[in-house]
């Protein structure tokens, strides 16, 4: 998962804190981008090191799984987990990463999750964005500012900006986050964590399923955006419901 240098021109670029959090909320987004030919990817600011279970090496393996399941390229900036900061050093590090991936829409962690590395994750890649088109800031690359960012929400959220209907790639989606055993099949053996408690997969198929009741199809992803919505936005959002 070192990242590609031919890669550039994204339309879309997913970012997490650790592997895995771009499925647990949007992996029907990515796996559509894949099936509409949109230039996508997934950025991995850490490669989970400091889990309760799995390697770094094990999370590394179900990770490019489940890129490969989803249909796009995956990136790994291998930040340290939990002790990544919102230092100058970290944010020049991912602008000059928004400068060569030039992606035209991000989206970020939740601003208000419960785990503090996806809160600062959020406000890390927002002043990235930003900075990374001031044509004099000191950074690799030439000036590029993404369009538009939106958000996904954390395990109790608020009322979505946006639903995006992901019937096509339901299966896929759930697949790519069951590649990550380590992290979500019960295993007795392991220690006990939040996110291997059949609730949690529970509640990702619930919050889908409801947020499909109310765009009226079978299963949803909800993204949350600065007002007003960006038209750059809207444009990707048609162009991914919209079957080749
Ligand atoms: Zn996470």
């Amino acid at each position: 998962m070192t990242p590609d240098p031919a890669l550039s021109g994204l339309d879309l670029l997913a970012i997490g804190a650790h592997p895995d959090d771009v499925e647990v909320h949007v992996g029907g987004i990515l796996a559509l981008a894949a099936d509409r030919g949109l230039p996508a990817a997934i950025l991995d600011l850490t490669s989970g090191d400091l889990g309760t279970r799995g390697t770094a090496e094990t999370r590394r393996v179900e990770a490019a799984e489940a890129a490969r399941i989803l249909g796009v390229p995956r990136l790994v900036l291998d930040f340290p987990d939990g002790r990544f900061t919102a230092e100058e050093a970290y944010r020049t590090r991912l602008m000059a990463e928004f400068r060569r991936l030039r992606p035209r829409i991000l989206i970020l962690p939740s601003p208000e999750d419960r785990h503090p590395d996806h809160r600062r994750a959020h406000h890390l890649a927002r002043e990235a964005a930003y900075y990374a088109g001031l044509r004099n800031y000191p950074c690799d690359g030439a000036p590029w500012r993404p369009e538009a960012v939106a958000w996904v929400g954390g395990e109790n959220p608020a009322q979505p900006d946006l639903l995006v209907d992901v019937s096509a790639t339901w299966e896929r989606r759930m697949a790519a986050l069951d590649a990550f055993g380590s992290q979500f099949a019960p295993d007795a053996t392991q220690p006990a964590t939040r996110i291997a408690h059949p609730a949690f997969r529970r509640g990702v198929v619930g919050r889908a399923m409801h947020w499909g009741s109310l765009r009226m199809c079978d299963w949803a992803e909800a993204l949350w955006c600065d007002r007003p919505v960006s038209p750059a936005l809207l444009r990707l959002l048609a162009r991914l419901e919209t079957p080749a």
